[in-house]
Formats: structure tokens, sequence, C-alpha cells
């Protein structure tokens, strides 16, 4: 009987935002495959991760509680995924779509010298292996991709999955894996480490997101963006000139080199719809685009458009959001 192993990224000891998407993939491939679903949940003081997992429905919940996993450790978290693939040899891999996530997947798929996919859309097996659809240049085009060696390891890409629900009972017990994580042999130590909290609310977690591109002319306007968003519960995001010149945090970027989204509404304000912004927000369920310019590309994509300057299309709509209003849109 094949498996399919889910990695449950942690931090703070809770399972990461994208592991109910990563459950969705891992019970779709089982439902194509017959394969049993197993997870391990991976990082330091884990416990309400554990638990949460066991309501996964997977077969087997293995644990790897570590104080030195405490913080994202790539080469680490690459050498206790190996020794569980070591020890479970599983047939399918779903790693989350995080910055974690991204780097400790290629290093594994090296290491067992296999292919990976990033950003599958969908799966669909065959005889040959599995064939998964991705984007690709930028989001320009979607790219079908057969998976031929296994594990197959596959990332999926944020909304692409409906999360899935939590069973009612749990699944599995957890138990604790043994993992053979010598740190003095790896080449890289994690040494001191600042978490940015200047960031606001979180983006990978909120339903609204008011992000604002170069058109906004510089870091004061960002207080209006600030503003809607704070009305609507939601978050601000950027596109890459504002981080790049500093008006905003660089953890606030969207796109290709930056986060990638997907909440229920998307506000994009003086922000053109280049291909590598719209890879990182393409997934949002609505895009709503602000631009003086009626030939910008982001039309092309968005749900809505507002044609004007984001000075007058904002204040009034700032104006609107009275409480009843804010709640309608949210
Ligand atoms: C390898 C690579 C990776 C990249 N990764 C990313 C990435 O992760 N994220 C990202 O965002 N970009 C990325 N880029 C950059 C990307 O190609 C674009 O240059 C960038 O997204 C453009 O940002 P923008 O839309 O804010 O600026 P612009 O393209 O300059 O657009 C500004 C828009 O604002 C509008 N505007 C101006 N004034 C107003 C006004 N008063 N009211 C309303 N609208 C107004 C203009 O009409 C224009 O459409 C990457 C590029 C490369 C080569």
């Amino acid at each position: 009987m094949g498996t399919v192993l889910v990695f449950g990224e942690t931090e703070a000891g809770e399972l990461s935002t994208g592991f109910w998407e990563q459950v969705s993939t891992g019970r779709q491939l089982c439902e194509q495959t017959g394969w049993t679903m197993d997870v391990v949940v991976v990082g330091c003081d884990t416990g309400p991760g554990e638990r949460a997992a066991c309501r996964s429905g997977a077969t087997r919940i293995l644990v790897v509680d570590d104080s030195r996993l405490d913080d994202p450790w790539p080469e680490a978290t690459t050498e206790v995924l190996a020794d569980v693939c070591d020890e479970l040899s599983p047939d399918a891999i779903v790693m989350p779509r995080s910055l974690l996530g991204a780097e400790v997947s290629a290093r594994l798929a090296f290491r067992l010298g296999i292919g990976m996919a990033m950003d599958v859309m969908s799966m669909e097996r065959d005889d040959d292996g599995l064939v998964v659809t991705r984007p690709v240049f930028g989001g320009a085009a979607t790219a079908s991709i057969r998976l031929s060696g296994r594990p197959w390891i596959i990332v999926p890409r944020k909304g692409a999955f409906a999360a899935a629900e939590p069973v009612a009972a749990p699944s599995a017990k957890a138990v604790p894996f043994a993992s053979g994580l010598d740190s003095r042999t790896l080449k890289t130590t994690p040494l001191a480490h600042q978490r940015l909290t200047d960031t606001g609310k979180d983006l990978e977690k909120a339903r609204v997101i008011v992000a604002g591109g170069r058109g906004m002319g510089g870091a004061e306007p960002f207080h209006l963006l600030h503003a809607i968003a704070d009305r609507l519960d939601g978050a601000v995001a950027a596109s890459r000139p504002p981080c790049d010149t500093g008006w905003v945090e660089p953890m606030l970027q969207v796109g290709l080199t930056g986060k990638t989204v997907a909440p229920d509404l998307y506000m994009a304000v003086g922000i053109s719809g280049a291909t590598q912004h719209m890879m990182g927000c393409s997934s949002s369920r609505v895009i709503v685009a602000i631009n003086n310019d009626p030939d910008a590309p982001i039309f092309r994509m968005a749900s809505y458009g507002v044609v004007g300057d984001w000075r007058e299309v904002l204040a009034g709509f700032l104006e609107a959001l009275s409480d009843g209003q804010a709640k309608e849109i949210t």
C-alpha cells in the first residue's frame, strides 16, 4: 500500500496556515491512488500542531519536536524530512508553499534525486506517474508536467486546493519520531534572529488585502491604505517598487519574489499588473484594481476595475466605509 506524506510545518507550535490545503491535496492524491496519508509535524513545542494534525484523517502522525527547530532552518528541516522518508518510504510528499517549504522542497528533491512540482494547481494520475499543472512564465501560461520518479514532491499553489475540514474525531495518535539530526554535521547554523513585528496583520492569513504600487508615489499615502485595511479587518501589501524604495517593509511584497497570497478580496491600488506581481495574487477570489491608466494590464485580470486617480477614488471609498458597509464587503 502506497503512502502520501504531508509535512506539517509549525510556527510557535501551531501548524502553518497552508496545512489544511496540503491535507486537501493529500486526500485528493489518496482518492486517485488508493494510498493512505501520513503526517509529520516538525518544530519546537509542537503540542498544538500535533493535536490539530490528529484531526487530519491521517493514518499515522509522526512528531519531531526539537528545540533546534524553533526557527525556520532549511538545512536541518531537510535532514529531518530525509530521515522520515528513509523510514516511511512515502510515494508522494506534500509540502507547504511557505518560504521554508519552498526551500526545503528543492533541497529534499535534490537529496532524494527526484523531481518536484511547485505551485501545483491540479493533479491527475496516469500510467506513467502524476501529471500536474502549474503556472509558468510568471503566470502568463500553464504547463502540464509529469512526475515519474517517486516520491513525487508536490507543493500546492495557495488557494488551488480548498482547505480540508478536520475530521470529527482524531484519526490517529501522534507518536514521536527520533530523527538522527546532528547539527554539527550541517553547513549552516542559525545565529541570532529578529522577528519583524511592525508589519501589521499576517498577509498569508488576511481575508482582505489592500496593496499599493509605485503609483502611490511615496510612503505617506500608504497610511490611507492602512486606514482602509483596518476598516475591512485586512492587511496592507505592496508591489516590488514600494518595497525596493523603502516606502514599506520588504515583508509586504507580493509576487514572484515576494509572498503568494489568496485572500477573498485583493485591492490593487496604483499597481500596473506585471506578471511577476500577479503571480503572487492571482489566486485571490476577487481582485479590484484602481488605476488611472485605462490600458493598465491589471484591468485584464481584475474582477472589478476603477479608472481614476487613487486620491479621488479612495477618499470617497474610505468615507463610504461605515461599519455596516465594511461588514458587507468582508
Ligand atoms: C525576476 C523579477 C522578479 C520580480 N518580482 C516581483 C514581485 O515579487 N512583485 C512585484 O510586484 N514585482 C516584481 N517584479 C517587478 C515587476 O516586473 C514590476 O516591475 C512591478 O510589479 C511593477 O510594480 P508596480 O505595478 O507597482 O509599478 P508600475 O509598473 O510602475 O505601475 C504603477 C501603476 O500605477 C498607476 N498609477 C500611477 N499614478 C496613479 C494614480 N495617481 N492613481 C492610480 N493609478 C496610478 C500607473 O498607471 C501604473 O499602472 C519582478 C521583476 C523581475 C524581473
